[in-house]
């Protein structure tokens, strides 16, 4: 059992977590702990591949649904992909397998954003307008010596019918077709883990991060030596939990059992 008094920074993944689906969010649980966290002042941060929204917009749809965080509160995948971008490339062609938010990100970053070959880096996110005209292009860039840099490269995530393609499927294409290998800036990277806790000043294993991805959140986080929970909100369900690649430090069927645990 986790010595949850020992935990100075609780990290928390979002989607599967405190919301389901991307369009019309629906708040799956963390009105309780979150609350509780505010109210003890233990810090606490939301970490996600999210490659579709910005922290302000991921902020704006919790309040809403009633969950208080502040945009800095919220660590992304994106925003590190996008700061090495531009600070690898200053002011370099970037061609982006990823949706508007992003996109402007990149450009607001000092990028240009190209439609076509060439280009100094190729970003990859989630994209949910790719098609065979965009991968082509952006295996052009690679071919002809951009470099390759993806926000995650995450298998699935879940839509409102279900499981739907995240962007690991495209950076594999992209790898395969083009025999570059792409570099990876979200979970289960360790390095990802240690940008989410640098303000914090806290020790790895003094944190807790929650989450509902097995590969990306449980062994990601225990890999970069922190302490993880699993929630079965999300992608792992209860009849999975013998045969899991990773065994979590915790199991709760909610984030909000969390509050209950803190006492
Ligand atoms: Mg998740």
């Amino acid at each position: 059992m986790v010595d949850l008094t020992n935990m100075g920074l609780f990290l928390f993944d979002i989607d599967g977590v405190f919301l389901e689906g991307k369009n019309e969010p629906r708040l799956l649980s963390g009105r309780r702990i979150v609350a509780a966290l505010r109210r003890r002042r233990v810090p606490f941060r939301l970490v996600t591949n999210t490659s579709t929204h910005s922290p302000e917009h991921i902020a704006e749809t919790l309040g809403r649904l009633g969950v208080e965080v502040r945009a800095d509160q919220i660590h992304s995948a994106v925003e590190t992909t996008v700061a090495v971008a531009a600070r690898r490339f200053p002011a370099g062609r970037c061609f982006a397998v990823a949706e508007p938010p992003v996109c402007a990100l990149l450009e607001a970053a000092g990028l240009q954003v190209v439609p076509d070959a060439p280009a100094d880096v190729v970003v990859v996110a989630l994209c949910r307008n790719a098609d065979y005209q965009m991968l082509s292009a952006a295996a052009r860039c690679v071919r002809q010596g951009a470099a390759l840099l993806a926000c995650h490269r995450n298998r699935l995530w879940l839509d409102e019918k279900g499981y739907a393609l995240s962007a690991g499927p495209w950076v594999a294409a992209l790898e395969y077709a083009t025999q570059a290998q792409a570099e990876i800036f979200g979970k289960p990277v360790a390095a990802f883990y240690d940008e989410a806790r640098r303000p914090f000043g806290v020790a790895a294993a003094s944190t807790l991060m929650i989450g509902d991805d097995v590969a990306a959140d449980v062994r990601g986080a225990q890999e970069a030596g922190l302490v993880a929970g699993l929630v079965l909100t999300g992608k792992t369900r209860r009849d999975e939990l013998d045969r899991l690649s990773a065994q979590p430090d915790l199991i709760l069927e909610q984030v909000d059992d969390l509050a209950d645990l803190l006492g």
